[in-house]
This record gives structure tokens, sequence and C-alpha cells, in this order.
């Protein structure tokens, strides 16, 4: 025998604040100077980004760097399905990148007017495009081949970082 539930639909409205903690300085650079920061541990001279606030080899605490927002694919995917955040993109590719200076790579996406695998496999280099209206958060950047960067940041709602 199946039950018979009754249901109504309703929304639930919330509205919230989260903190970045210690890593805050990262979105509060990125918003206001289109500065990508590192975090460099004084003892072993290891440089995260994404930053890490105690070095993960040896616990000391890390002190903030400014970083290139050049570097290179280390990997990466396609992406053809996505939330609608990102719909708008589609393709577009996410990987890991390291960025020139850093130990470390960071997640982010990479996007192309002309996609195609060869453009965003391993060992290629990119380079970070910034938002013009910004708001402190990852989205606030993503990179493009290296080639098409000056073509990126003649679009209306983007431009170049200051520290390539
Ligand atoms: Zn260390």
């Amino acid at each position: 025998m199946t039950k018979e539930y009754h249901e109504i639909d309703d929304i639930i409205v919330i509205h919230y604040k989260y903190s970045f903690g210690g890593q805050s300085r990262f979105f509060i650079e990125l918003k206001n100077n289109k500065q990508i920061m590192g975090t460099k541990c004084p003892k072993c001279k290891t440089v995260y980004c994404p930053p890490r606030i105690a070095c993960a080899k040896c616990y000391e605490t890390t002190e903030w760097i400014p970083l290139k927002d050049t570097g290179e694919i280390k990997v990466s995917t396609l992406v053809w399905y996505s939330t609608s955040a990102f719909i708008q993109n589609i393709p577009y590719a996410v990987g890991y990148i390291q960025l020139d200076g850093a130990s470390t790579a960071i997640n982010q996406g990479i996007f192309s007017d002309n996609l195609v695998p060869s453009k965003v496999k391993p060992g290629k280099r990119v380079r970070a495009v910034f938002k013009k209206e910004r708001e402190g958060k990852i989205t606030d950047f993503f990179f493009v081949p290296i080639d098409e960067y000056d073509d990126w940041i003649q679009k209306p709602e983007f431009e170049g970082g200051k520290n390539g």
C-alpha cells in the first residue's frame, strides 16, 4: 500500500554572509587591484596559489606576495554541462594553472573564443583577464590562452591586470 502525502510548494529566502577568513586578502586584492596574491613560506620558500595561511610542509605562518597573472596549464578538461552560473560560457575549460613564480596550481576557468582541446592542453601559456565589475569572488577573473589576451581585454566587460 502506498502512502499519500500532501505537499505544497513554498519558497525559503535566506540572506547571509560568509567569510573568507585568513584568505580574505586574496579576494580583496582581486577586487580592488586586479592583483593575484599568493603566500610564501619563510622557511621552505614554497609559494602557494591558491594561498595557504600556513605552510602545508612545515606549518610556518606564510607571508603574502603578489604574483604575475601569467602561468602554465598543468591539467585541464572541457566543460559542456554547467550550472546556471556558467551556462552562458559553455563550452569552456577548467584547469589547474601554475602561475609564474608559484609552486602550486590554482583551479580556474579557461575561456577561449575558439575553444579546441589543443589550446588548453598541459604546458600551454595563459594569462588572467579580470571582470571590470569585480565583487571580490573567485569568478572576478579567469584565464585565456596567451595569444587571445589582447582580444579579451578589448571587450567592454573585461580588462587586463597590471602584472603580466
Ligand atoms: Zn614551508
